[in-house]
């Protein structure tokens, strides 16, 4: 029998959601231009689009809302921010922003320009994006281990250490802006980095004088599976864990809407430089707001200030992993594949594998999210070619090293009886798998397309 670990919470409030008929679905998908994020959300019925923002705040973060301090400025709450990210991240300085981009709008351009680039185990898209607004161009250097979803590797976040010393020769340390270690590993497929590969990533960068920032959406999570699989850590507390992770970087930028469990909010953390932090601040004001509040209302500071202590509960995240590993045992029962060992924040359904009838360029893992949708109202989404877009130099479709079809599973959300559900859809897909055809786009913007573009059927 698979485990489940129990919620370690019981539900005070509900929020109803319905199944439509097979028919209906198939007239909203096709309404939507087979573009999952078209989709009313009144129109699905388990959404694992996301687990950003899309999680539930817990009675505290509730009863915190109420007394968040909207004062312009010297607020409560942001004292209480304060304090509570000083505990986790040991840092001297931070700044609320409204979300992770907002933190990477802040930050990246004061490191990167024209000429300059950025070295990632995996930038985010929204890093990525970031990266090329300044200027610079962004490279990823995970480890070749990431790239096979079979094989068992228990940190296939990890930044590729040989690569990134020949990266940072093969361009001159003075063009490297700066290395970003994103934890978990979102693109990899939420997968967890080392803490000995966070420390060799820094060591290395130190000797080149090149800073790290941490992408910090999901350290919790990290924290966890190092805590679970790292030699030496296995009597660490999380917050133990955090700490010493984040004292390798320089920085953090952070979207708080995945592990801080809140549903709008972002921070950046800078160590000790006092001058880096003022042009962190004096860029904040401008872009987010004055330095109390970032762009975010006194309640959300509030909300924030708690959920990042609830997201380093030991029991919480068991069971919040242990949701990804109840789905990832059934889909190898069902013999379908996934990045495997499953991620932290999701499972990420390797669409290569299931339908190897589909080149990347008609996007099978798009054609994957389609059908769950079709299947059973469930919305996922694509992390592949469709999402990676055009070269930028070229404007030729990139070929992703991935097609996966992401399951994003959101904080304290839903039960086993919804996981139960995606998993037979899975199997019914599987069944006619060979039936499935690719996509088409017929409309795309320039940046981030996933978000927008418009697709239809192939013949
Ligand atoms: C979500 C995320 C971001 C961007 O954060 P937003 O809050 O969505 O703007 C950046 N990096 C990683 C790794 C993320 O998961």
């Amino acid at each position: 029998m698979t485990k489940y670990y129990a919620e370690p919470f019981k539900i005070k409030m509900v929020e109803p959601i319905k199944m439509l008929t097979r028919e209906e679905r198939i007239e909203k998908i096709r309404n939507a231009h087979y573009n999952v994020f078209y989709l009313d959300s009144d129109d699905v019925y388990i959404d694992l689009l996301t687990d950003s923002g899309t999680g539930a705040m817990s009675a505290n973060q509730w009863a915190g809302v109420m007394v968040g301090d909207e004062a312009y400025s010297g607020s409560r709450s942001y004292k209480n921010l304060m304090a509570s990210a000083k505990d986790i991240f040991g840092y001297e300085y931070f700044q609320p922003v409204h979300q992770g981009r907002a933190a990477e709008k802040v930050v990246m351009p004061i490191f990167l320009h024209e000429g300059k680039v950025a070295i990632s185990n995996m930038h985010f898209d929204t890093t990525r994006a970031h990266v090329e607004l300044a200027g610079a161009r962004a490279i990823d250097c995970v480890i070749p281990e990431a790239l096979d979803t079979v094989n068992y590797h228990p940190f296939k976040g990890n930044m590729d250490i040989e690569r990134l010393k020949k990266l940072i020769e093969e361009y001159g340390p003075e063009n490297v802006g700066m290395i970003i270690i994103t934890v978990t590993n979102n693109s990899a497929g939420g997968q967890p980095v080392s803490m000995d590969n966070i420390k060799k990533t820094s060591e290395i960068a130190k000797s080149y004088n090149i800073p790290v920032c941490i992408d910090a959406a999901r350290y919790a999570e990290n924290a966890y599976f190092i805590k679970n699989r790292e030699d030496g850590y296995s009597d660490k507390s999380i917050k133990d864990i955090a700490r010493e992770m984040f004292s390798y970087a320089d920085l953090f930028t952070m979207s708080a809407k995945k592990d801080a469990i809140i549903n709008m909010g972002g921070l950046v953390g800078v160590k000790n430089d006092p001058e880096l932090f003022e042009v962190v601040k004096a860029r904040t004001i401008p872009y987010e707001g004055f330095v109390s509040y970032g762009g975010l209302s006194g309640r959300d500071i509030e909300a924030m200030a708690i959920g990042l202590q609830e997201g380093t509960d030991f029991d919480y995240l068991k069971y919040r992993i242990g949701q990804m590993e109840y789905l990832a045992e059934k889909l190898d029962e069902a013999g379908i594949a996934y990045q495997s060992p499953v991620g932290g924040h999701a499972v990420f359904l390797d669409a290569k594998k299931l339908l190897p009838h589909i080149p990347y360029y008609e996007f099978p893992a798009q054609a994957l999210a389609i059908e769950l949708y079709i299947e059973a109202g469930i919305r996922s989404c694509d992390i592949g070619s469709y999402m990676m877009g055009n070269d930028p130099d070229t404007g030729e479709q990139i070929e992703s090293e991935f097609e996966f079809t992401r399951l994003a599973v959101p904080r304290r959300v839903y039960t086993q009886s919804h996981l139960d559900v995606i998993v037979e859809a899975l199997k019914a897909i599987k069944e006619r798998k060979d039936t499935l055809k690719g996509y088409r786009i017929t409309w795309e913007p320039e940046v981030l397309r996933h978000f927008t573009a418009k697709l239809e059927p192939l013949k």
